[in-house]
């Protein structure tokens, strides 16, 4: 089946708000199996969005839409919508009802265009909202079915995941299942020519590749007629994956993120890591931090920017700085080795790199960043040269510095 994802809203053409809704939508329905050729931004203008139903219901069955749901005058997706379906808007009780308590319960007036939000199209399936007072709507014209929901994602998100995705999957003969299969370590390139032969024949289950920053993700999507015929589909494919690329998979859990990895692999092997972050501030920290839980094994973060910091904390020796320079492989050497000695962590990772604009020279250009990683008194530095701008260096040191650490706790796992 073909869904269309419409975003409605002013603001979205505007450029004043990304469309987060879009790429989510657009995840989920891909997760879903269904075949998703086109979406549309439109303002909150009615000829432009009736034009915009009347497109996409030629070439679709499934149009999901967001936004203009509320309370205020711009607000006229559910007025289109009734429009092109011909069909009258009508006051929904239990809608009014809710209103009300909202209302009361955060103590605030009743205007009168927030009735607005209790009319209902007529023969429509209203979706209750928890966490809004715009309701969502199911509606049908002959075989296609139209979707209106909440522009804010903290509401659309909820209503999609508790009450349109099981709508979705009844529209549907069977089950659509998958796996995502993670990577890291190697380039979308590289990993696609290694399965190149597979990607020329997959029909089912279907294999699309994803890259993220230093990761490749490759989803795995059978259609079938229930789980367990889903996983027979998918069971040979996931082995011929391990089978190619070995210690390259990280996980084949769609839930579990490197940092997750990360400390899984740090528990496992019973150590504390303790972070030194130069030019990415703590970010790697924050990730780790992410994690719920991860004070077990992440013992903490020192973010040493200065030299003087360096010194200070972290006891570098300033002749080694002086000479060597703070970017270099014996002061990542240094700071990763004494950050285990002064906190008695058994691992430690250090960051320290020029993230730019300024600051490079011939013999050290900007996105030139080491890593030293310690691992029960043993150091193994690494550099990396990244390209981009500030923010783009910095979140790839990050990522680096996951699979870095990752690379290294397999290597102490194999030796121990
Ligand atoms: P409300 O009931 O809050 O008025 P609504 O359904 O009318 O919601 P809009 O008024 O279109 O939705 O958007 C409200 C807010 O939701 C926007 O200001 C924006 O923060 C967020 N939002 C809307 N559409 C999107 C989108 N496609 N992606 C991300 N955020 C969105």
């Amino acid at each position: 089946m073909k869904v269309e994802i419409i975003s409605v809203g002013t603001e979205l053409l505007l450029g004043n708000i990304v469309n987060t809704n879009g790429a989510y939508l657009a995840d989920k329905c891909a997760l879903l199996g269904f075949t998703n050729y086109y979406q549309t931004v439109v303002g909150d203008n009615f000829e432009r969005l009736l034009k915009t139903l009347e497109i996409a219901s030629e070439r679709s069955d499934i149009l999901l839409l967001t936004g203009g749901l509320g309370p205020t005058q711009d607000d006229l997706t559910k007025e289109v919508v009734a429009a092109f379906l011909r069909k009258e808007l009508v006051l929904h009780e239990e809608s009014k009802n809710q209103i009300i308590q909202i209302f009361q319960r955060r103590n605030r007036e009743i205007t009168d265009n927030n009735w607005k939000q209790a009319m209902m199209i007529k023969d429509s399936i209203v979706v209750d909202n928890p966490n809004g007072t715009a309701p969502g709507l199911i509606c049908k014209k002959e075989n296609i079915h139209i979707i209106l929901m909440p522009g804010p994602p903290s509401e659309m998100i909820p209503m999609f995941e508790e009450r349109i995705i099981p709508y979705l999957k009844q529209l549907t003969d069977g089950i659509i299942y998958s796996k995502t299969i993670k990577l890291c370590g190697i380039g979308e390139s590289q990993a696609e020519i290694m399965i190149l032969d597979l990607l020329e024949k997959q029909s089912n289950p279907t294999i699309a590749p994803y890259a993220k920053t230093s990761e490749v993700h490759f989803r795995l999507t059978a259609k079938a007629k229930n789980e367990e015929e889903a996983e027979l589909l998918l069971k040979p494919f996931v082995k011929e994956f391990q089978k190619r690329f070995h210690s390259f998979i990280y996980t084949i859990e769609e839930s579990v993120t490197l940092e997750e990895e990360v400390l899984r692999l740090l528990r496992s092997k019973n150590k504390r890591l303790l972070a030194v972050e130069s030019c990415t501030g703590g970010m790697l920290s924050a990730k780790l931090v992410g994690v719920e839980g991860a004070s077990d094994v992440f013992y903490g973060s020192m973010v040493t920017y200065a030299n003087q910091a360096k010194e200070q904390f972290l006891m570098i020796d300033s002749d080694l700085l002086k000479e060597k320079g703070a970017v270099s492989k014996e002061v990542a050497y240094a700071l990763a080795e004494n950050a285990c000695k002064i906190s008695g962590c058994e691992v430690s990772i250090s960051i320290t790199g020029i993230a730019g604009p300024t600051g490079g020279t011939k013999e050290k250009p900007v996105g030139l960043v080491y890593m030293a990683c310690c691992i029960d008194h043993k150091v193994e530095v690494v550099t990396f040269q990244f390209t981009g701008n500030r923010n783009r260096i910095r979140e790839n040191a990050v990522a680096n510095a996951l699979i870095f650490l990752r690379t290294c706790l397999l290597k102490s796992e194999l030796k121990s």
